[in-house]
């Protein structure tokens, strides 16, 4: 099964979502990530000349970044440097750990939506307001949590 597989009906493609996520949760591999050394995060991040091999964009020299296993270390990803390329930590955060069937639908959707959303149909603008709600939530959450970690 791939990422262009039809599927007759919504059900289908609902359980299909639902198999990966639980063929993910599956295959995780308890490993412990190692620390780097400032070295080690220096030839990482010169590897791409300082941009995210996930959305291509340039890292700010005091922006957060994560050296982001190639090959997932939750599937069993090795630790050596080869292994390492430096990703914004927003994007690694929101992909590190998906299958990449998993992560073409979540790409597939996301596109889809955005072009709804522009065109301002009728569901671009009701998923645009849930969106933003989300959002909300989601920022007040994260500041919250940063409230708490420095009270
Ligand atoms: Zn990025």
């Amino acid at each position: 099964m791939n990422a262009i597989a039809s599927f007759n009906d919504c059900s289908e493609f609902v359980a299909r979502l639902r198999a990966l996520e639980s063929e993910r949760s599956d295959s995780k591999v308890k490993a412990r990530r190692k620390s780097l050394s400032p070295q080690d995060r220096h030839a990482i991040f010169a590897k791409t000349g300082g941009k995210c091999h996930i959305c291509g964009g340039q890292i700010a020299e005091n922006e957060s970044w994560q050296a982001d296993h190639v090959f997932s270390h939750s599937m069993g990803g090795a630790h050596s440097l080869d292994n390492y390329l430096p990703a914004h930590s927003l994007c690694n955060n929101y992909r590190w750990f998906y299958l990449s069937e998993e992560f073409q639908w979540i790409l597939k959707l996301g596109v889809w939506l955005r072009t709804e959303i522009r065109k301002q149909s009728r569901i671009g603008r009701i998923a645009a307001i849930a969106f933003l709600a989300h959002e909300r939530i989601r920022v007040a959450r994260t500041k919250d949590a940063a409230q708490r970690a420095i009270t």
